[in-house]
């Protein structure tokens, strides 16, 4: 099994907030250039993007608000036998302890790892506090999660030219608002201000400029890029292709061939180019998270097992962003791509994480036996509304 990505669809998805735009031509060096109304091609206007990630956040919080867990290894999340470690602190992660990682794995790393049951309500309040800090500096923010947002600080609210300047000053005010740390990245688009706001983790930042781009991405190793998993990762070694250079050296064809639709996005990555705007204001229309496996699943009981963690992350965003749903859909692609799913959905939201699992189960009832192997499952949940309300979209920043 391999690790899962939680997924977040959005109303429009792409197209409303502008997908990857590609170059129509295999001239990458012309896609950040336009034509004006003399024929004459001008740079396109440069963007400033900030990426900014509170460092171990959950963790940070109750070290925050217990002393006696600061120094230790501590893990938020279910100690139970199902359950997921959602946030691991620094001291944790040195023993390889990891979010997403089932409880019992993470005990067998660091036997002294101390368990603490997330306090959703906390992190919410500690989330409003840094968007507000967001807020003075620009209404172009798109939050990721909680403790993750993208803002566009091209034009900004104090009228700074600095991106970087503003980037310490975000990081400043989280420091004295809340007592946490943040890390920040710096670029002139979405994906390299991600991949930078990793570079001098935990309380760094790091700004990777036009000039830096593309030579930063070609020394990437393909696992660090955002949105390449452990499957994805696997199969690009087995084409050899190791880190951004190799990636670049691909042909468009070939990995649209190879990777379908994502072939483009790897395409334009690995030149450093992301022309996707930061988006505030999203509508979030499902919530779902899926795995791919490293070798095809026949038993029912295997793929239960894959499931639990899976059914633990959506629901852990479910009480991150306090949205409920009542469609509950699971989705199988077999060996041979042959996509299956099927859906259940209720009259009221629902309420617990086991009500979910109970539905997974009987849906995953229907498709066994099977005839083939599976090689990925997904479970997502949509006709989401607010928890309290009874709007079934519910308009974000959460
Ligand atoms: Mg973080």
């Amino acid at each position: 099994m391999v690790a899962a990505e939680v997924e977040v669809r959005d109303e429009g998805g792409l197209a409303a907030c502008g997908a990857m735009q590609v170059p129509e031509s295999e001239r990458p060096e012309r896609a950040n250039t336009t034509l004006d109304q003399r024929g004459v091609v001008e740079p396109a206007r440069q963007r400033k993007i900030i990426h900014i990630d509170m460092d171990a956040f959950y963790a940070s919080v109750e070290q925050r608000d217990d002393p006696a867990l600061r120094g230790k290894p501590v893990a938020v999340g279910g100690s139970g036998e199902r359950g997921v470690v959602a946030a691991a602190s620094y001291e944790a992660r040195r023993f390889g302890v990891r979010s997403a990682m089932p409880s019992v794995t993470a005990k067998r790393k660091c036997s002294e790892l101390i368990f603490v049951k997330p306090r959703f309500d906390v992190y919410r309040a500690v989330s409003q506090q840094i968007r507000a800090i967001f807020a003075a500096y620009t209404p172009v923010v798109e939050p990721l999660s909680l403790d993750e947002a993208y803002l566009d600080v091209t034009e900004n609210l104090k009228a700074m030219s600095s991106a970087t300047e503003i980037a310490e000053q975000i990081r400043a005010r989280i420091r004295s608002e809340t007592e946490l740390t943040a890390s920040a990245g710096v670029s002139y688009n979405k994906f390299l201000a991600k991949m930078a706001s990793d570079e001098r983790k935990p309380d760094g930042l790091f700004v990777i400029t036009p000039r830096m781009g593309p030579a930063f991405v070609e020394n990437l190793p393909v696992g660090r890029f955002h949105g390449i998993g452990p499957a994805t990762r696997a199969k690009m070694e087995r084409l050899g292709i190791r880190n951004g250079s190799d990636l670049k050296a691909q042909t468009l064809l070939f990995l649209r061939q190879q990777f379908g639709k994502a072939g483009l996005y790897y395409y334009t990555a690995a030149r450093g180019i992301d022309e996707r705007p930061v988006c505030a204001g999203r509508i979030r229309k499902s919530i779902g998270a899926e795995t791919t496996f490293n070798t095809d699943i026949f038993a029912f009981d295997e793929a239960w097992v894959v499931l639990g963690p899976l059914i633990a992350k959506v629901w852990a965003y479910c009480e991150e962003s306090s949205i409920r749903g009542r469609t509950v859909t699971l989705k199988a692609k077999y060996a041979d791509f042959q996509q299956v799913t099927r859906s259940r959905t209720g009259e009221a939201v629902i309420a617990t994480q086991a009500a979910i699992e109970a539905i997974v189960y009987a849906l995953l009832e229907s498709f066994f036996p099977v005839s083939k192997g599976i090689r990925l499952l997904g479970v997502t949940l949509s006709s989401l509304s607010a928890e309290t309300g009874g709007e079934h979209q519910l308009r974000l920043p959460i």
